[in-house]
């Protein structure tokens, strides 16, 4: 048989939250807390020949490029998903809550449809239902959390989604292991949805 990787694919916009989350819940060791939006290539983490660890920057404005860089990495990001989708037993979309309300809402007044929304619809179109995963909920509090779940779940037309999904849309912090068990586990029954349960033992808290 041909030599097949598959990949655990972490996405959502710089500064999300996506090297940390790789960071506690794989071997891989991501480089933490780059200038937001400085990188924004695909990086892919080999855990074994097998399996990969991959960390898709989100689309958006990149600050002093040209829109055509922009166009560029969105380009390269559809490309990567459109190639390997049937790769991709587990994604995992990674939300900074603090901003989440703040950004959007100032998108929303102006037309524009909050990145987080585009990229959640654009894994949609590709089959790919994702694990949404709401970070940072250590920097904010009760009230304010309920509000950006809310605000999410109905980005995410959450009431429409197949019950199985909706036990995914999760918040987290990274920074302080909150709720990174009930991660791993929803990491882990994706990977089992998939036939693909011999990666299970590399997704683990550390
Ligand atoms: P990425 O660009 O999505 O890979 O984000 P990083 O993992 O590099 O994190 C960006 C910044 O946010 C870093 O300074 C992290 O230490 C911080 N960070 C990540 N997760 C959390 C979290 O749950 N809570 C807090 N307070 N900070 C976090």
């Amino acid at each position: 048989m041909e030599d097949f990787t598959w990949f655990l694919v972490f996405v959502g916009r710089p500064n999300a939250g996506k090297s940390s989350l790789i960071g506690k819940l794989t071997s891989v060791k991501p480089v933490i807390g780059k200038k937001p939006g400085s990188t924004r290539r695909i990086n892919i983490y080999n855990i074994t020949k097998k399996f990969e660890v991959v960390d898709v920057p989100g689309w958006g404005k990149i600050h002093d490029r040209a829109k055509s860089y922009e166009d560029l990495v969105k380009d390269r990001i559809v490309e990567f998903f459109e190639k390997y989708k049937f790769r991709i037993p587990a994604c995992i979309l990674v939300i900074d809550a603090k901003s989440i309300i703040d950004v959007s809402k100032r998108l929303s007044k102006k037309g524009i449809i909050p990145i987080d929304q585009e990229l959640y619809n654009f894994l949609r179109e590709n089959k790919i239902i994702p694990i949404v995963a709401i970070n940072k909920i250590d920097k904010i509090g009760k009230i304010e959390a309920e509000k950006a779940v809310q605000y999410i779940k109905k980005l995410i037309d959450y009431d429409n989604l197949p019950e199985e999904y909706q036990e995914a849309v999760i918040t987290v912090s990274a920074k302080q292991g909150t709720n990174l068990g009930v991660l791993r586990d929803l990491i882990r029954k994706h990977l089992r949805n998939n036939d693909v349960e011999e990666f299970e033992r590399y997704i683990k808290l550390r």
